[in-house]
C-alpha cells in the first residue's frame, strides 16, 4: 500500500511550524478518536495514519529525515506505524491527558480503573487497666464487602451488563464549552461504561454488601487516649482490583477510680495524719499489680511527692515504664477528745519552748514572744 504524504495526510504545509502540527494532529486525533467511532474501521485506519504522521512530524530530528529521504527515510529506523489503538494512546499519552482529561491514556473505561478502598476510623472504648497491661479485643466492624453472588459485578449471576449507548462504554461523553471540547463524566451510566440490566438479587446491582466483620485487635500495653492503631487493609475493600483501605482504631481509655494518668506516669493521692507525718510512717500504696509499701519518713509535708520508679506504664513498642507518683496529702483531725487535745497543747508549750531557748514558762508568755520577734 503507497503512503501518503505526512504533511497531507495532516492538512499542513511542508514549513509547517511545531505547534501548527501539533494542532492539526489533535483535531485529527479527535475526529477520528476511537470513543467518538465504535466499530468503525476506516476511523480506525485514520486514527492510526494521523498518529504515525505526527509520531514523524512532531519530531524535529524524524522531520528532517523524512524531508531528506521520505518514507523510506523514517521506516529504516525501526519504525513501522501503529497496529493498535492502545499504542497510539501510549505514545502520545500526552497529547490525550490534555485533550480527554484524567481518563485519556487508556481512552476509555476511566471509571473501571482499580481504585483504592476507603480508609475507616472505629472507636474503641477499653478500660485503664486494658491500657496499661495491653489487651486483645473483638470488634465487629461494619464494611462494604465485595459481593459473593456476582463477584462484584453487580449483574445477576449469568448475565452480562449492557454497554452504555450514550458514551459506548467510554463512561464519560464530549461536552461543548465555548471553543473547547471537554470530557465529562456520562449522565446515563454515571461513568461505569455499562448498564446492569439484570441486578443481582443479594447487592441489588451495587455489587457490595454491608457485612459486619470479625477483627481482633491487639492493643499494646501503654496505649493513651486518642492513640490510634492502624490496621493495614482492613478498611473498605477496593474497587476494579484495587487495595484496599486501612483501618485506624481510635482508643478511648476510660478513666480509672484510683489512678491518674500523666503520659507513661501514674499519679495516686493519699492522705496521711499530722501524727504520721511527724513520726514517719509505712504507707501501703496500690500499682497496676501488687500493693507496694512506701516509707513516708520523718518530718513530711503536706504535698509533697514520692516517687516509685518504673511502677507507672509502659512506654509503647517498649519494656521501659514510666514512674508511680504518690502525692501525700497530710490531714489535719477535725474531733479530738480532751485528752488528746490536753497533749497537743503540752507539745505547743514544749514547740514554744525551744523557739524561747528558755526555761518553761506560762504558755501565753512564751506565745508573745515568739509574736514579737
Ligand atoms: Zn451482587
Ligand atoms: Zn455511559
Amino acid at each position: 500500500m503507497a503512503k501518503r504524504d505526512y504533511y497531507e495526510l495532516l492538512g499542513v504545509s511542508q514549513d509547517a511550524s511545531e505547534s501548527e502540527i501539533k494542532t492539526a494532529y489533535r483535531k485529527l486525533a479527535f475526529k477520528y478518536h476511537p470513543d467518538r467511532n465504535q466499530d468503525d474501521p476506516e476511523a480506525e485506519a485514520k486514527f492510526k495514519e494521523a498518529a504515525e504522521a505526527y509520531e514523524v512530524l512532531g519530531n524535529a530530528e524524524k522531520r528532517q529525515t523524512y524531508d531528506r529521504f521520505g518514507h523510506e527515510g523514517v521506516s529504516g529506523n525501526g519504525f513501522s506505524g501503529f497496529s493498535s489503538n492502545e499504542d497510539v494512546f501510549g505514545a502520545f499519552s500526552d497529547i490525550f491527558g490534555e485533550m480527554f482529561g484524567f481518563s485519556a491514556a487508556g481512552g476509555r473505561g476511566g471509571a473501571n480503573r482499580p481504585r483504592p478502598g476507603a480508609d475507616l476510623r472505629y472507636n474503641l472504648d477499653i478500660t485503664f487497666r486494658e491500657a496499661a497491661q495491653g489487651a486483645e479485643v473483638d470488634i465487629q466492624l461494619p464494611v462494604e464487602q465485595k459481593c459473593d453472588t456476582c463477584d462484584g459485578s453487580g449483574s445477576s449471576p449469568g448475565t452480562q451488563p449492557d454497554t452504555c449507548p450514550q458514551c459506548g462504554g467510554a463512561g464519560s461523553v464530549q461536552q461543548a464549552q465555548g471553543f473547547f471540547r471537554i470530557s465529562v463524566t456520562c449522565p446515563n451510566c454515571r461513568g461505569a461504561g455499562q448498564i446492569i440490566t439484570d441486578p443481582c438479587d443479594d447487592c441489588m446491582g451495587r455489587g457490595s454488601v454491608i457485612r459486619e466483620k470479625d477483627l481482633k485487635v491487639r492493643i499494646p500495653a501503654g496505649v493513651d487516649n486518642n492513640s490510634r492503631l492502624r490496621l493495614r487493609g482492613e478498611g473498605e475493600a477496593g474497587f476494579n482490583g484495587g487495595p484496599p483501605g486501612d483501618l485506624y482504631v481510635v482508643i478511648h481509655v476510660e478513666p480509672d477510680k484510683v489512678f491518674q494518668r500523666q503520659g507513661q506516669n501514674l499519679i495516686i493521692s493519699r492522705e496521711i495524719t499530722f501524727v504520721e507525718a511527724a513520726l514517719g510512717h509505712r504507707l501501703e500504696v496500690p500499682t497496676l499489680e501488687e500493693p507496694v509499701d512506701l516509707d513516708i519518713p520523718k518530718g513530711t509535708q503536706s504535698g509533697e511527692v514520692f516517687r516509685l520508679r518504673g511502677l507507672g506504664l509502659p512506654h509503647l513498642g517498649s519494656t521501659h515504664k514510666g514512674d508511680l507518683l504518690v502525692e501525700v496529702t497530710v490531714k489535719t483531725p477535725t474531733s479530738i477528745n480532751s485528752r488528746q487535745e490536753e497533749l497537743l497543747k503540752e507539745f505547743a508549750e514544749i514547740e514554744a519552748g525551744k523557739l524561747t531557748n528558755k526555761a518553761k514558762g506560762f504558755f501565753k508568755k512564751a506565745k508573745d514572744k515568739v509574736m514579737g520577734e
